[in-house]
């Protein structure tokens, strides 16, 4: 791989790094053994998300698992794994647009009902063959995390949840 910011023409050197998954729109994800590529000469770094379909129904797996109601940043990110636009998914959920909007930027507190109602959706979303996780879902037990972290291994991420 060759840098696209500056007329360095060397391969770029590969390393392994640890990096907040802010493009998530989350603040607490943390990623271990991402692929990095820098350029020594402008200092451009390139990341590879590896299966980033994988790692993103990991951190919705973890929020539909997480014991409190979700916060807005948590439901953007659900809403937008779910594949739907703000208008879509307020029509799924026969909930107002502005209502919607309120809750994910926090001006709103969501409710326990729509909490449910929104885990709900994804754990439907998320592999059947998950029995774990189905199992823990149905349940409804929670887990009380604060810190999502993920691993990439030879098969893939892998979830780890932290106090
Ligand atoms: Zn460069």
């Amino acid at each position: 791989m060759k840098c696209v910011m500056c007329d360095n023409k060397k391969e770029l050197k590969k390393s392994q790094a640890t990096i907040k998954y802010k493009e998530c729109g989350l603040d607490n994800v943390t990623l271990h053994g991402v692929e990095c590529h820098r350029c020594d000469q402008c200092g451009e770094e390139y990341y590879g998300f590896g299966d980033q379909e994988q790692l993103h129904s990991l951190i919705a797996k973890a929020l539909v698992l997480k014991k409190g109601i979700l916060n807005g940043k948590e439901l953007r990110f659900l809403r937008t794994f779910l594949g739907l636009s703000g208008a879509m998914f307020a029509t799924r959920v026969a909930v107002a647009k502005e209502t919607i909007s309120r809750f994910e930027t926090g001006s709103r507190p969501i409710s326990k009902t729509f909490d449910v109602l929104v885990k709900s959706l994804v754990a439907n979303k998320l592999p059947d063959r998950d029995y774990d996780f189905h199992d823990h879902w149905l349940k409804q037990q929670g887990k009380n995390f604060k810190l999502i972290e993920l691993n990439a291994e030879k098969d893939g991420w892998h979830l780890k949840l932290a106090a």
